[in-house]
């Protein structure tokens, strides 16, 4: 049996957890988060498990867990809902880079795990059916077969071993520090509060970003 088919060998991670008993959140429940079921949120859910899996860890209740994120697409949502790393807590960090690339860090141990989608070959018909769906040109018959096959394909990710989708390695990363509390101060021009370590400067004021007159010569 594959290692990541039983959920059930988890260890705990130091900290209050409700029950004691980490499994992984059904797929329904992240579905009922994300909204839609979809390929991204599948090849989440995958990546979440054997994060969890490799760090010997339970759903994040206070930082112990991070998760670096380089895309910013539905595959977040499982992260978030899965693993307990989210951007409100501090411990879901964005690296805009648009690369199906997680890493996981577990602050307890010291252990963190680099998970990369491997490179899958999609069958010629569904390029096929893909490339017409982009331009346009496919009747509702096509549009239908290639849902079907998409599907298909989602349904297979959910009971394959995850490893036939992810490289899965050990690395070393830095710990970031926990997130910290900033005090507030108000923006001198639209008058509300904004964090001192988003404050800008200006004619010797406080001002928010959004009211910060960018200042560039043009280069
Ligand atoms: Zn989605
Ligand atoms: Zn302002």
């Amino acid at each position: 049996m594959s290692k990541y088919e039983n959920s059930s060998g988890i260890d705990d991670i130091d900290g209050p957890q409700e029950t004691g008993n980490p499994a992984i959140l059904p797929f329904s429940e992240v579905i009922r988060f994300h909204g839609h079921y979809c390929a991204g949120v599948t090849l989440g859910y995958c990546a979440s498990k054997i994060a969890l899996q490799e760090l010997r860890a339970g759903r994040d209740v206070d930082e112990q867990l991070i998760a670096i994120v380089e895309n910013d697409a539905c595959g977040i949502d499982a992260i978030q809902a899965v693993t307990g790393c989210t951007l409100g807590k501090g411990n879901l960090i964005f690296r805009d880079h648009g690369k199906h690339v997680y890493t996981f860090i577990n602050r307890v141990t010291g252990d963190a795990v680099r998970i990369s989608l491997k490179d899958r070959e999609t069958d010629d018909t569904q390029k096929a059916l893909q490339a017409r769906v982009r331009e346009g040109t496919a009747s509702p018959e096509e549009r239908e077969a290639l849902k079907r096959l998409q599907q298909e394909k989602m349904d297979r990710m959910l009971v394959d071993p995850p490893e036939d989708y992810f490289n899965v390695k050990r690395v070393k990363v830095e710990i970031p520090e926990k997130a910290r509390l900033f005090g507030s101060v108000k923006c001198s021009k639209c008058g509300e509060m904004v964090a001192e370590s988003r404050a800008r400067v200006q004619n010797g004021d406080f001002v928010c970003i959004p009211c910060f007159d960018e200042y560039t010569r043009g280069w």
